[in-house]
């Protein structure tokens, strides 16, 4: 039934000024529309748990995409529609987003299946989701504005802290839910509930997680390995049995903790020296696991789970580090155009990967030292330079300067002039 909490209040002291504008105009929005809106999901719980979130989902019993439209005008946004799925996306200053959805219900059509949509009122739509907990929404109509409707308990189980699923075949309709309540258990310190991992452990022993396809695993994969701290979510994921579906081969016992436990900070000290806005840290932990399996197993992972590109790269990257580093340990001078052969052009969750694996400061500093310079420094001649001194156009001109960024990267020419007398003096010795 109903619970008449409000938490209006509770808004007002967690969210900044432009977010409590933007939920009441959403609410103004819909009334003159004649709709009813509410926040929901994510936001709501987290705002429970004063846990900072400001991803914010509408569900609308409506048209979601005229409020859409008409709460991008009021607001001067622009909007995105999905068609297909009922859903827009009101985008503010080209990077705040508000989603925005026409309540909706879903049934599937076979066990595992993606789910069919239609639309319906707010208790359906919230009938769809994956746990109680995330079941939680906020009217924000004027006239109910800040009202907390709890259709399924959400709000006795934030107490109590339970991930719980809302009817007993929802691992049956939906198996990655297994892993999104791990999760969350993991996140906020909670535990599923009894029955609900009995009917975890229920839907693992039936292999419904054998249906998915790889890619929705990976989807959650990916989820669970960008938590702040995954190791447990994955021991966890061991324990329940899915890990077993996600790499068999991979015992996480072997992970050394010790490089594991450092991958947040040095993350954090690479994005902030190299400006490095984009990190996947997820890729990093990724890596790291992949570097426990055999060959084989890692073969196999990376034939079957669809990583983009950049991915793919980094993964192989990182399966060479361990290498990279001993041949790296082992010489007895490290240049920085010694470095460039050997990690020229890798992707940034590559480079951290080898910096965790070095355990001497002496190392550390000289590829630091490399990536520093790489930054920094450019060729400040170039082909047209090449032509004033007289050389005749053609693949010379790329060799000699390559030669020459090798030659600034180790600091032996230092400025424009440097670079031309190094032309000039490779053209008296006939060098080229
Ligand atoms: P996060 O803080 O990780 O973003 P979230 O709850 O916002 O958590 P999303 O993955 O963005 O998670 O999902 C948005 C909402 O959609 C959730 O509140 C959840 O209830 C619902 N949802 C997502 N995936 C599923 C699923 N597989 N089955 C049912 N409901 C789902």
């Amino acid at each position: 039934g109903h619970d008449y909490f409000n938490v209006k209040e509770l808004l007002e002291a967690k969210m900044p000024y432009d977010i409590l504008h933007l939920l009441k105009t959403a609410g103004e929005v819909a009334e003159e529309l004649g709709y009813k809106v509410y926040c929901v999901g994510g936001f709501v719980r987290d705002l429970l748990l004063s846990y900072p979130n400001f991803d914010i989902d509408l569900v609308v019993e409506g048209e979601g995409e005229k409020l859409a439209i008409s709460l991008a005008e009021r607001l001067g946004g622009r909007v995105r529609i999905h068609k297909r799925f009922g859903t827009a996306v009101v985008i503010i200053n080209d990077d705040f987003k508000i989603d925005v959805a026409t309540a909706r219900t879903e049934y599937y059509e076979f066990p595992a299946a993606l789910p069919k949509v239609e639309k319906s009122s707010l208790r359906e739509d919230l009938y769809r989701r994956d746990f109680t907990i995330n079941t939680l929404a906020v009217a924000l109509n004027p006239d109910r504005y800040g009202e907390l409707i709890d259709y399924f308990g959400g709000r006795r189980d934030l107490e109590q802290k339970y991930i719980r699923i809302l009817y007993n075949l929802s691992f049956i309709e939906d198996p990655t839910r297994i892993m999104r309540a791990i999760r969350f258990e993991t996140r906020y310190g909670f535990t599923i509930e009894p029955d609900t991992l009995r009917l975890a452990q229920d839907a693992v022993e039936r292999r419904m997680l054998g249906k998915l396809s790889y890619k929705r695993i990976l989807q959650e994969l990916i989820l669970i390995l960008s938590e702040p701290d995954p190791m447990p979510a994955l021991i966890r994921m061991k324990e329940i049995g899915v890990w077993e579906y996600v790499l068999p081969d991979v015992d996480l016992d072997r992970a050394d903790e010790g490089l594991w436990r450092r991958i947040p900070s040095v993350v954090a000290w690479f994005k902030e020296r190299y400006h490095a806005l984009y990190v996947k840290t997820w890729l990093v932990y990724l890596g790291a696991i992949l570097a426990l399996a055999d060959q084989e197993s890692r073969e196999k992972f990376l034939a079957c789970y669809p990583l983009d590109r950049q991915a793919l790269k980094a993964v192989k990257e990182i399966e060479k580090a361990g290498m990279v580093w001993q041949e790296i340990a082992a010489a007895r001078d490290i240049k920085s155009s010694w470095l460039d052969k050997l990690i020229n052009g890798w992707e940034k969750e590559s480079l951290i990967y080898l910096l965790l694996l070095v355990r001497e400061e002496k190392i550390w500093e000289k590829i630091v030292e490399y990536l520093d310079r790489k930054e920094k420094i450019k060729l400040e001649i170039n082909g047209h330079d090449l032509r004033i001194l007289g050389l005749k156009p053609g693949p010379v001109y790329k060799k000699i300067l390559d030669e020459l960024y090798l030659l600034k990267l180790d600091g032996i020419v230092k400025d424009k002039d440097e670079e031309i007398n190094m032309v000039k003096k490779w053209i008296k010795e006939s060098w080229i």
